[in-house]
C-alpha cells in the first residue's frame, strides 16, 4: 500500500511561484546577458569595509550572540537618526524596528495588519514579492494603476468613493519596481490624507530612494501621517546579504510585530547587524560610497536608455530611469514580450515579460529590464541583442 501524503495546508492555495525567481533560474547561463534579475552589482558592494567592520564585530564575542529581536540596540539607534532627518521630526527607537531584508517585515506586517480576506490595494504592475505576502496571507487584492507620477490616487480616490474600505494600500514610492517612476509629492501628501480620512494603513516599501541620480528623492510619504509605516533596507545601497531591513512604525504596530518575529526566527544576526550599524554611522565614508554607486548607476541607466532608443526608438517608450535599478519599455507595436523572450533568449539576453508583475492590466506589450549588473558596454550589447530578437520577428 502506498502511504498516504499528509496534506499541506490551504493557505497554500493559489500560490505561485515568483516566474522571476523562475526565470532567473532558466537564464543563469554564462552567455546570456541578465537584465531579469534586480541584483545590484557585487563589484560596488563594500567588500572591503565589510570586512573590517566584521573584524571589529568579532572582536567581542556577544555579537555571536542572541540579539533583541527589534534588532541590535546601537542600530536601531543610528536608524533613529538617519530616519529622523529624513523625516524632520525626532522618530524614538521603540518607533524602530530591524528585519531581515524589508521583505520580512512586509511577511511580518501582512501577519499583523490583515485578517483572511482584507482588502489590499496595490499598485499595477506590482512588486511580485509584495504580492507574493499579500496573497499568503488571503488577502482580497486590488490594483491601482500607476502613470509617470506614481500611483493614480484618482483611482484609488474612486475606489474608496464606491465603498471599498483597504485595510492596507501598498506603493513603492521612489523609483518603482518594476515600473521606474516616484510618486510626486503632491500624491503623496493627497494619499496620506485619504488614509487619514479613511483609516487605512500605507505600507511606504522604500528600498531605492538613495538612488537617485539627478536629484534626491521626495520626502517619504511618512512625513505626512503617522498611518504610514515606512521600509528601507541596506540592500541596494551596501549588500543584500547583510539582511538589514528596518521600518519605522507606531510603537503598537511594532510590539505586534516583535511578537511575530519571535515565532519567526527569534531575532536577527548581531553580528551582520553591527556591521550594518558601523557602515551607516561611518557617514562620511557612507556619502562618499552611495555617490559612487549612484553615479555608476547613473551611467549605465543611461546607457541603457540611449542604447534602447538608438535601436528601437520608433517601437517602444521607456522610462527616463531617475534612479532605481529598473527600466520599463513598452513596445507601440503590440509585441507580446513573453513570446518575443524564447528568442531573445536565443540571442544571449533576457528580461522579465511585463505580465510577471501584472495584477490586473495585462502588460503583455511590456517588460522589465535591470541596468545594475552590468557595465555600460555591455547594456550596449545586451540591447543590441535585444533589437536582433525584435527585428527577426519583423520579417
Ligand atoms: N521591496 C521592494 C520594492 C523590492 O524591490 C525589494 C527587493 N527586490 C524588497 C522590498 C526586498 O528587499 P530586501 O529584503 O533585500 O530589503
Amino acid at each position: 500500500m502506498s502511504p498516504i501524503h499528509p496534506p499541506l495546508s490551504r493557505r497554500l492555495d493559489g500560490l505561485r511561484s515568483s516566474a522571476i525567481r523562475d526565470l532567473l533560474k532558466l537564464t543563469a547561463r554564462p552567455d546570456i546577458i541578465g537584465l531579469a534579475g534586480g541584483l545590484p552589482d557585487e563589484q560596488l558592494m563594500p567588500r572591503d569595509r565589510i570586512a573590517l567592520a566584521a573584524e571589529s564585530a568579532l572582536a567581542d564575542r556577544a555579537r555571536l550572540q542572541y540579539t533583541e529581536s527589534a534588532g541590535w540596540r546601537p542600530l536601531r539607534e543610528v536608524l533613529a537618526a538617519r530616519e529622523s532627518a529624513r523625516l524632520g521630526r525626532a522618530v524614538p527607537l521603540e518607533e524602530v524596528f530591524v528585519t531581515h531584508g524589508s521583505q520580512q517585515a512586509l511577511s511580518l506586517l501582512a501577519e499583523v495588519l490583515l485578517d483572511p480576506g482584507a482588502l489590499v490595494v496595490v499598485e499595477d504592475p506590482a512588486y511580485v514579492g509584495a504580492l507574493q505576502v499579500f496573497r499568503a496571507a488571503q488577502a482580497r487584492i486590488v490594483a491601482v494603476p500607476l502613470d509617470g507620477e506614481g500611483m493614480r490616487i484618482d483611482a484609488l480616490t474612486e475606489l474608496l468613493a464606491r465603498g471599498e474600505r483597504p485595510a492596507v494600500v501598498h506603493t513603492v514610492s521612489n523609483f518603482h519596481n518594476p515600473r521606474g517612476v516616484t510618486l510626486s509629492p503632491a500624491r503623496r501628501r493627497e494619499l496620506a490624507n485619504l488614509a487619514e480620512r479613511h483609516g487605512f494603513w500605507v505600507i511606504e516599501d522604500d528600498p531605492y530612494g538613495e538612488l537617485w541620480f539627478d536629484r534626491p528623492s521626495p520626502e517619504p510619504v511618512a512625513t505626512y501621517s503617522a498611518t504610514v509605516i515606512r521600509l528601507s533596507s541596506a540592500s541596494k545601497i551596501l549588500a543584500p546579504s547583510l539582511r538589514a531591513g528596518w521600518m519605522i512604525a507606531p510603537e503598537d504596530v511594532c510590539r505586534a510585530v516583535e511578537l511575530l518575529k519571535q515565532g519567526a526566527d527569534l531575532c536577527g544576526s548581531a553580528l551582520t547587524q553591527q556591521i550594518t550599524a558601523e557602515l551607516l554611522a561611518d557617514t562620511e565614508w557612507l556619502a562618499a560610497h552611495v555617490d559612487k554607486v549612484r553615479r555608476a548607476y547613473g551611467e549605465r541607466a543611461q546607457a541603457l536608455v540611449g542604447a534602447l532608443r538608438d535601436r528601437l526608438g520608433d517601437r517602444i517608450v521607456s522610462t527616463e530611469a531617475a534612479g532605481g535599478m529598473f527600466v520599463w519599455v513598452d513596445f507601440l507595436d503590440g509585441t507580446d514580450t513573453a513570446d518575443l523572450l524564447p528568442r531573445a533568449i536565443d540571442h544571449g539576453v533576457a528580461y522579465v515579460p511585463g505580465s510577471a508583475f501584472a495584477v490586473s492590466g495585462a502588460y503583455t506589450d511590456s517588460m522589465r529590464l535591470c541596468f545594475t549588473t552590468s557595465e555600460a558596454a555591455t547594456l550596449h550589447e545586451a540591447v543590441e541583442r535585444l533589437a536582433c530578437a525584435y527585428w527577426s520577428t519583423q520579417s
